[in-house]
């Protein structure tokens, strides 16, 4: 964390700060509930203007909106949204009939390598801070004018390979006099982290875990996903199991179904087999029908064969669901908004080379 990154401050290291600028203790209340809720500082009309200044001119740092496309059905909002130094990140804000939901990006770009995600193809830039993930709900809830129940991150990145960072994020996001979301309503998504999982169900975080298995066996998964090569699925079952048991949160499974890579009968009796012998809690998989990306050359099934899918690990006893896409219109693979903008502003760059 930066000496004056104050987005990142809990409300103690925030009343120090205060303190240590020459301010009164209790500024840091109404500066920390005005920075959580995406104000500007010339917006925080209970501060004297000398405050305002200071806070104008460092440490802090709103994400600024580059793009939104709106779906036409109105239910989603995709946002690329811009850091401090440039580099961009999306966020993807749900509008559902039992609350609203933002998904967000952890770090720029992912190391993790996943044969199917755009957002892996350049590596990873760098690990986002905890102010430029608050940044991003705040910035988005004032744009949309809505507050954000559910957050799930989700987004470019892995969560757990920016561990620090994140887990104080969620501490932050907890705070009563910010965002004040409960934990309940967070979900972090994990390509598998061993070590990191286990280390989580130990923090006193109750999120939700979706975990990325995307395959039954290891020779499969290994293919798809190379942190495969280094976790074994046995030992990816033995950390959900002991998430479980020190949380009593829910472990679910997403499951990205690829044309004649994982999408056969014989994937769904693996699948039902594995999560029976291995997982032995109850688990909900979650189906998602592949995001195609041009370069992957990886192909999505058709729904009806997802739904075959969903219906044949149902009917093993595997809670399953298809899950639903964004509105059509917007629904690009997570990471491709950032890379159009870095092709864009390299293309720039080339022409003014010229
Ligand atoms: S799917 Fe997730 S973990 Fe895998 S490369 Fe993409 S962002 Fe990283």
């Amino acid at each position: 964390m930066n000496d004056n990154d104050i987005m990142s401050m809990t409300p103690a290291e925030l009343r120090e700060y205060m303190v240590s600028a020459g301010e009164a203790p209790y500024r840091a209340g109404q500066v920390f509930s005005w920075i959580h809720r995406g104000a500007f500082p010339e917006e925080m009309t209970n501060l004297p203007g000398s405050l305002r200044e200071k806070l104008a001119s460092g440490g802090y740092r709103m994400p600024r909106i580059l793009t939104r496309q709106d779906s036409k059905d109105g239910e989603t909002s995709k946002y690329l949204l811009s850091l401090i130094d440039g580099e961009c990140v999306e966020a993807v804000l749900m509008r559902h009939d039992y609350g609203t939901s933002l998904c967000i990006s952890s770090q720029v770009g992912c190391r993790m390598g996943c044969a199917f995600c755009a957002s892996t193809r350049a590596g990873r830039v760098r690990d986002l801070l905890p102010s430029e993930m608050i940044g991003q709900v705040a910035a988005v809830s004032r744009d949309a004018g809505e507050r954000v129940d559910k957050i799930v991150i989700m987004g470019i990145g892995e969560p757990l390979d920016n561990y620090d960072n994140v887990t104080r994020f969620l501490r932050l996001l907890n705070e009563k006099d910010g965002l004040g979301i409960g934990l309940r309503n967070v979900s972090l998504s994990t390509c598998g982290l061993v070590p990191e999982i286990k280390k989580l169900a130990r923090e006193g975080l109750p999120v939700t875990l979706p975990v990325s298995l995307h395959a039954f066996s290891d020779e499969k998964r290994r293919e798809l996903m190379p942190v495969a090569r280094k976790y074994s699925i046995d030992s990816l079952m033995e950390a959900c199991r002991y998430y479980f048991e020190q949380t009593g949160r829910r472990v679910s499974f997403e499951y990205t179904l690829i044309s004649g890579k994982n999408d056969s009968p014989e994937d769904a009796r693996g699948l039902a087999a594995l999560l029976k012998e291995k997982m032995r809690y109850p688990s909900h998989v979650n189906l998602i029908l592949l995001n195609e990306v041009k370069e992957t050359g990886l192909r999505r099934p058709d729904r009806a064969r997802a739904a075959r899918f969903a219906k044949m690990l149902n009917g093993m006893g595997q809670n399953a669901t298809v899950r639903r896409s964004l509105g059509g219109d917007i629904d690009g693979a997570c990471g491709q908004l950032r890379r159009a903008r870095e092709a864009d502003r390299a293309a720039e760059e080339n022409f003014t080379k010229e």
